[in-house]
Parts: C-alpha cells; sequence; structure tokens
C-alpha cells in the first residue's frame, strides 16, 4: 500500500537517493528542505517540493497542514565533523533546536512514526571494534554530540507521547545512485571518496591525508563505508519497522578501509593515480569507526547490496565523470526545458 512520507533533507545527498527510493516503491513524497547544502536538481520531479528551514516553525507547520504523513525523515542536519570542531555552539545550539522543532510539528499533527539520520561519530573513540548499538557513547565531535542530544530528545518522545522512532547510526556513506543520475555534490566537499575521485581526474589539487601516524596497520584512519543504496534499503524497512516500537541501529558492513586503501582503489578503479599530501589529524576524527550490523540484519533482514568498496567508488566515479560540475548542469537544463 502506498504511504504518504515528509522528507525532511530531501535535496541532499542521502535525503535525494532517498525520496528516489521511496517514490520507485510508489509512495507519495513531500520534501521539506532549505537547500543550503542541498540541490533543487536533486529532488526526484514527482516529489512535492517545499523549500522551508526548520528553524522557522510557521513553515513547518505550512507543510503539515492538510495532510496525513505515515511517517517523517530526518535527514537534516548540519554534518560536517571538522566545521563541527571550529563552530561547536553552532552544532550544539541548531542540530537539537531544529529537530525538537520538527519533533513538536510530529505530535502536533499526529505523525507516530520518524526516522532519523544519526552518526557512527557519536561513539567516538570507541573501545571495541566493530561496534555495536550498546558500545559507550563518547561523541568524538561537537557534530556527534548534537546528533546524540537528538536521540536523548527521541527518547523523550516516545515515552511521554508514544512517538516511534529509529535513529539510524551510519557509518560512512559514499557511492551515487548506481543509475548514474543522483550524486554527491557537496559545497565545500570534504568527504574522502569524491575528494579523492577529483584529485585522480586532475580537478583539485592533490589529496590531503590527514595523519598518517594512527596506531592503525597503516597509519591512516579506517573507516566503514556503506553504499547509499543499502543506506536508502535501511530507511525503508527501518520505517516499516518502527510501527511496532522504537529501535536504534548501527549500520556499516562490519569491515573498515583505511585512507590509503581507499587511495589506492580509486586509483586502480579510475586507472589514474590519485596525487596525494601528508597533512595533520583533522581534530574529531576517531582512528577507527567500524560498525556491527548484525542487529540491523538479524532483526530486519538488512541485506546490503552495493557495498563493497569497489562498488561504492565505480557508482561515485560514473557520477563525477557524468557530472563535472555536480548538479549544476542538472539545474540548468531543467530551466531550458521548463
Ligand atoms: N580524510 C582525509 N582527507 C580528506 C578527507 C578525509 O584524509 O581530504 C580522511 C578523514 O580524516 C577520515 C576519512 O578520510 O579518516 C573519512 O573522512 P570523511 O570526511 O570522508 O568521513 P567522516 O569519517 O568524517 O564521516
Amino acid at each position: 500500500m502506498a504511504n504518504r512520507y515528509l522528507v525532511v533533507g530531501g535535496a541532499g545527498f542521502i535525503g535525494s537517493h532517498l525520496v528516489a527510493g521511496l517514490i520507485a516503491r510508489g509512495d507519495e513524497v513531500v520534501v521539506f528542505d532549505n537547500l543550503q547544502t542541498g540541490h533543487r536538481a536533486a529532488i526526484d520531479a514527482r516529489a512535492h517540493f517545499h523549500h522551508g528551514d526548520l528553524a522557522d516553525p510557521m513553515a513547518l507547520h505550512a507543510v503539515f497542514t492538510g495532510r496525513r504523513f505515515d511517517g517523517v525523515f530526518h535527514l537534516a542536519d548540519l554534518s560536517l565533523v571538522g566545521e563541527s570542531m571550529q563552530s561547536p555552539m553552532r552544532y550544539l545550539t541548531i542540530n537539537p533546536s531544529n529537530a525538537g522543532r520538527l519533533i513538536d510539528a510530529c505530535l502536533r499533527h499526529g505523525v507516530q512514526r520518524l526516522v532519523y539520520s544519526s552518526t557512527a561519530n557519536l561513539f567516538g573513540t570507541a573501545d571495541t571494534s566493530p561496534i555495536g548499538e550498546d558500545a559507550p557513547i563518547a561523541p568524538a565531535s561537537a557534530y556527534g554530540e548534537s546528533k546524540f542530544a537528538v536521540e536523548r530528545m527521541l527518547l523523550w518522545a516516545e515515552r511521554v507521547h508514544q512517538l516511534h522512532s529509529a535513529c539510524l547510526r551510519f557509518f560512512n556513506a559514499a557511492g551515487c545512485d548506481p543509475g548514474g543520475r543522483l550524486g554527491e555534490a557537496h559545497f565545500p566537499e570534504t568527504h574522502l571518496i569524491p575528494l579523492a575521485i577529483d584529485a585522480a581526474l586532475g580537478r583539485r589539487p592533490p589529496l590531503a591525508v590527514f595523519g598518517t601516524d594512527y596506531s592503525t596497520p597503516d597509519g591512516t584512519c579506517l573507516r566503514d563505508y556503506v553504499h547509499v543504496t543499502d543506506l536508502v534499503a535501511a530507511h525503508v524497512l527501518a520505517m516499516q519497522r518502527i510501527a511496532i516500537g522504537s529501535v536504534r541501529y548501527n549500520i556499516g558492513m562490519g569491515r573498515g578501509h583505511s585512507v590509503r586503501e581507499v587511495i589506492d582503489a580509486v586509483s586502480r578503479i579510475a586507472g589514474r593515480r590519485v596525487p596525494v599530501i601528508a597533512a595533520d589529524r583533522r581534530p574529531g576524527d576517531p582512528p577507527i569507526l567500524i560498525a556491527s550490523a548484525d542487529r540491523i540484519i538479524h532483526e530486519m533482514g538488512w541485506n546490503p547490496a552495493y557495498s563493497t568498496l569497489d562498488d561504492i567508488i565505480e557508482t561515485a566515479l560514473i557520477w563525477r565523470r557524468n557530472h563535472p560540475d555536480g548538479y549544476a548542469n542538472t539545474a540548468m537544463q531543467q530551466r531550458q526545458t521548463a
């Protein structure tokens, strides 16, 4: 049966893939996004778009008025670890207060299910690896702390108001729509895989490797990369699952790849060497972040289909080769055909 969903942050990297995935299933989708980091051209043309900011309760009220949503997906946080360490108060203020307004709007308008995109960063430098859901919370950055504050808020929204929620702690989201229409287009770009690809393609300066003296096998950080299409599948399953109660899941492949391994894989797949320079560690970066996804696999039957490092890099490479200017050309084409 088709459902109607609100996707907050539906113009962003993961949000735009989620919108396309829901529409492909036959669901009706409303997107709410301030387009600060997202792209109008990334939103599937079949979705209804509301340009608005979570800081504006009237705009939120307007999107809920006259519609009954079966559930809400929240993917609209400020999300850069490095930036959060330069402006911690901005993150600690904006992410929780925006989420608070969204939760409040859900409660006022009778929405009973919310899926929240959380982060592995809230585990900080964990003592165990892979990291399960019950590992101690010790955020490595103000970003992680702000996401944990939202998770706590959701706990109280359930205790007091019976709002069911899923907190999905992504490890490293990467890769692009295998169909090649959607991709990763951040400005500024800070993520390893798109930066490494652009460096290989000669579109950016050499890649700075942030820290080569970590206590890891090759001295660089290990991360658990998950394909965005598999993350979308996890969101859809989680929305169904929370009909019977709230859940918290870690989402990764249970496998770590070092920065150097990613660089080698990009060089091999692109057929061009990624030029690199060694740089200082980036504040807020834990050395190792690898998920145990046992719980989401066993409880929901999550079955990732695209998340080998090669699949991730191949799909990201297709997008960046075909869209050297991100969504700029798509937007221009849309204006010309309008
Ligand atoms: N990284 C790097 N150079 C860059 C960008 C990232 O060495 O220009 C490293 C970063 O320190 C981390 C890993 O690549 O160890 C993944 O970083 P990314 O920003 O892609 O994701 P995060 O782990 O912060 O979510």
